[in-house]
């Protein structure tokens, strides 16, 4: 059970600078913001394979920031070098100003919640929280206490005296995270800590994670390679290809104004005119990106509006998903696009369309020019 005055019991016993709440819009603009987590040159091969491959990076104090990238794109080799498990073969790793590159984990002020949380099964809830002030050896009343607001903080009060066994997947992966903020840390590191969970527990803990995140004010870095759960929870996205950082932006900012053709088609559907398809109907060179939502199906012969692009195409495929349609259309000018519309009316069947003629529309404000 959440309670309002335990969590902010809690928050307020962690002691965040600023308050560490900071919204996404807060993050761009600001000047002097106090930088939790700063890497620079970062860089780490395996053998032949470089894994990160000088990764330069500032987390501010407070903010969700999410490492999204493709399987072996190296976000957990960054996350796994900023705990302390791993180290670079060449840049340093700043925490809260001081470079802690040579210091081993456990005299980083960080914690780590893995996929695999492996909760201790002959420990009770509470115990298995209280385990990390046990071996540090606070003291049995104190630790008892702290545990509790841990475990009110992840909405699990009331919970401490069950089994794991007796829990469902969500509720013992926030016991895993109650175990981690125990101990207070400024930072916290997730890798895949929802990977295991099914969809919609998955898409709920989305949610319930980044409400527990504003609440207790700590510096969340968080790694996954699914982009829905990126754009849901982050103040900032870090995309990486390849051992790099592709682009660095809010939600909003990568989802939008992708900044390359990698990036364009990792987050979203890639939806690309490139090159004599973008001559052709926008009269420029390059590759532009639209977004499938923001294009509309009209017919062969109806009329565009001002400020807006119109391509014309033969309807390929119509996939229902529910809530919307999605069509996939062959462009006269050669490639194709994907249009996403609501399915807001009363018929919803549109398989009919396919085969047929239709023009693609948008608004030009929502064609991006996207890097190589
Ligand atoms: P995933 O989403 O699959 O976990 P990732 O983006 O986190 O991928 P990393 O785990 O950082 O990627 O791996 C980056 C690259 O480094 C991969 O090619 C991987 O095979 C390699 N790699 C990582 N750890 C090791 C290791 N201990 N020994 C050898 N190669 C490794």
């Amino acid at each position: 059970m959440y309670t309002e005055s335990a969590v902010s019991r809690y928050g307020s016993a962690i002691a965040v600078p600023g308050g560490g709440k900071p919204m996404a819009g807060a993050l761009v603009g600001m000047v002097e913001q106090s930088v939790a987590i700063r890497l620079r040159g970062l860089t780490r091969s395996f053998g032949d394979v470089v894994a990160v491959n000088g990764v330069d990076l500032d987390v501010i104090d407070g903010e969700f920031l999410t490492l999204l990238g493709p399987s072996g794109s190296g976000k957990t080799t960054v996350l796994r070098m900023i705990a302390g498990f791993e180290r670079p073969d060449s840049g340093t790793i700043e925490l809260a100003g001081t470079d802690v590159t040579s210091v081993p984990p456990h005299g980083r002020d960080v914690n780590t919640v893995f996929q695999d949380y492996a909760l201790f099964p002959h420990m009770s809830v509470q115990r298995n929280v209280e385990y990390g002030l046990r071996v540090k050896k606070v003291p049995s009343a104190d630790r008892i206490r702290r545990a509790k607001e841990a475990l009110a903080a992840v909405r699990l009060d009331g919970y401490g005296d069950r089994a794991p066994s007796q829990l469902s997947g969500g509720q013992r992966q926030r016991v895993a995270l109650a175990r981690a903020l125990v101990n207070r840390p400024k930072v916290l590191l997730l890798d895949e800590p929802l990977g295991a969970l099914d969809l919609k527990l998955r898409e709920q803990m989305q949610v319930e994670l980044k409400e527990i995140q504003r609440d207790v004010g700590i510096t969340f870095v968080f790694v996954t390679h699914d982009q829905d759960e990126a754009l849901t929870m982050s103040d900032r996205i870090a995309v990486f290809n390849e051992g790099n950082i592709a682009q660095l932006g809010t939600p909003s900012d990568v989802y939008e104004h992708p900044a390359t053709a990698f990036v364009a088609g990792f987050v979203g559907t890639s939806n690309l005119l490139e090159t004599a398809a973008a001559e052709a109907v926008l009269g420029r060179p390059g590759t532009w990106s639209v977004r499938p939502e923001k294009i509309r199906l009209l017919g062969a012969d109806e009329a565009v509006g001002h400020g807006q692009h119109a391509v014309r195409g033969t309807v390929r495929e119509v996939v229902y998903v529910g809530m919307s349609t999605r069509f996939v259309v062959d462009l006269a000018v050669g490639g194709s696009l994907m249009a996403v519309q609501q399915n807001s009316q009363p018929i919803t069947d549109l398989s009919h369309l396919r085969g047929q003629d239709v023009q693609l529309v948008w608004d030009t404000q929502h064609e991006y020019r996207v890097g190589e």
